[in-house]
């Protein structure tokens, strides 16, 4: 089974429930501050400014209009704080949010030029990979400019291939040394059969041939779970041999694909069935943010607000029906970007704008399901509260929060001058409670 990612424009595809009169009170989590307009960015990364503004729809509005469902709130609710400019729990890059990447694929154009134009206002939001293939577009653009992004990437196509088949044949031969050395004669034989069929298709130039990294994968995890279960002798259910079978598919994995590698993507989009326009999107899309389910639906993960986060595109298409364990084996800097994701969070829980339960909950499931290995510092949403208090005491109760009147400030002065009175006094009493221990100590000495 697969997860999709859930994009909100499946959402909003016009639906409409004859039932409208769904009961919202079970939904815990309260609407927060979704008739936001702009952007409100970190103190660090300054307000960026983009050439067209957006409009957030409420999710909750927009279940009692009947265009999603109640089941959908949940994913709604998580998928609208991206709009923060969140970090990915993931890969930590920023995530771009739905309804802005909806605006950029409306105003791509067919000219070179303007995309380049358009892009480089979300520079920020590109994962590695995209942004290298930016500059080089970039630089293209100004030697070509009549050239649009499909002609310019046909034109660096070959060398890009020759780098790739390089890097892919060494996997090959790889996977073929492993297999010679452990299978028997028989299942090496067809292993080897799937090899010289994937070279093949890797040399060759004819087109209608050409590899896929998807159905390798594929022909190789049914060829080890056919060894497993089939096989009738008892070698291969042995756990040594299982592992090795799981190191030749770990070495599949390490095929470059169009988001791990320059070459892979140049090989890929300068085909005939990509577009411009294809490029352009594809550039972006892959930090887009989607929601991501903590343990996955296939595991037994349901939707709801403790299960639901939100993560790049690009991660959540990589990640298959991992759980959280192997998702950090594949990202090591994983534990880590959650914290600045989570930091990022409690901010934001602090002005208002995301639920201080969602925080606590989601934090927890991380930790259950990783078992501790991702184990998030939340105290920050309560350290918040004591420093309001703090304040609130400073102005010697007279002050409910809001900025005290020059009445109120004289108040406070005089009752600031009092305590030090006092506290003046208490150390006279105390050095003199001192001075006579000091002078009973002395007499006993004598
Ligand atoms: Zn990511």
């Amino acid at each position: 089974m697969k997860i999709t990612p859930v994009l909100l424009n499946s959402f909003q595809q016009g639906r409409n429930f004859e039932n409208n009169q769904y009961d919202y009170s079970q939904y815990r989590y309260p609407v927060l501050s979704a008739d936001c307009v702009n952007f409100t960015g970190n103190k660090k990364t300054p307000k960026p400014e983009y050439p067209f503004k957006i409009h957030y729809t409420r999710p909750f509005d927009d279940a009692k209009a009947g265009l999603i469902t109640p089941s959908e709130l949940p994913k709604r609710e998580i998928l609208e704080y991206s709009k923060y400019m969140l970090p990915c729990p993931c890969c930590g890059d920023l995530m771009m949010p739905p309804q802005l990447m909806d605006k950029i694929r409306a105003s791509i154009s067919d000219n070179a030029s303007d995309t380049i134009t358009l892009l480089k206002n979300f520079k920020n939001y590109m994962h590695p990979v995209e942004k290298q293939i930016y500059t080089i577009l970039e630089s293209s653009n100004k030697k070509h400019p009549n050239l649009d992004f499909h002609e310019i990437l046909r034109k660096k196509y070959q060398r890009a291939e020759r780098q790739l088949v390089l890097q892919q044949t060494a996997i090959l031969s790889d996977i073929g040394l492993y297999g010679r050395d452990r299978l028997c004669e028989e299942h090496f034989n067809e292993l080897s059969k799937i090899i010289e069929k994937t070279y093949q298709n890797i040399l060759t130039k004819n087109n209608s041939k050409t590899f896929s990294r998807k159905t390798f994968i594929g022909e190789l995890e049914a060829f080890a779970e056919k060894i497993i279960s089939h096989s009738s002798e008892p070698k291969y259910k042995t756990n040594p041999y299982k592992n090795f079978l799981n190191k030749i598919l770990e070495t599949a994995y390490t095929l470059p694909t169009s988001y791990n590698s320059v070459h892979a993507f140049i090989v890929k989009y300068a085909k005939d069935k990509y577009t411009h326009r294809n490029i352009a999107e594809r550039i972006l899309s892959g930090s887009e943010a989607t929601i991501e389910h903590a343990l996955p639906q296939c595991l037994g993960g349901k939707t709801k607000f403790s299960n639901l986060i939100n993560e790049c595109a690009r991660d959540n298409h990589a990640r298959r029906h991992d759980d959280v364990i192997q998702q950090i084996r594949e990202y090591p800097q994983m534990p880590q970007n959650m914290q600045k994701h989570f930091d990022k969070l409690i901010n934001l829980c602090k002005q208002g704008k995301v639920d201080k339960s969602y925080i606590t909950e989601i934090a927890m499931t991380y930790y259950k399901l990783s078992k501790g290995l991702i184990d998030i510092d939340v105290s920050g949403l309560w350290k918040h509260e004591k420093k309001v208090k703090e304040k609130n005491t400073k102005y010697l109760n007279v002050n409910n929060g809001t900025t005290p009147t020059k009445a109120e400030r004289r108040e406070a002065r005089k009752l600031k001058i009092k305590r030090q009175k006092i506290k003046k006094q208490k150390f006279i009493i105390d050095a003199k409670h001192y001075a006579n221990k000091k002078a009973v100590k002395n007499i006993l000495r004598r």
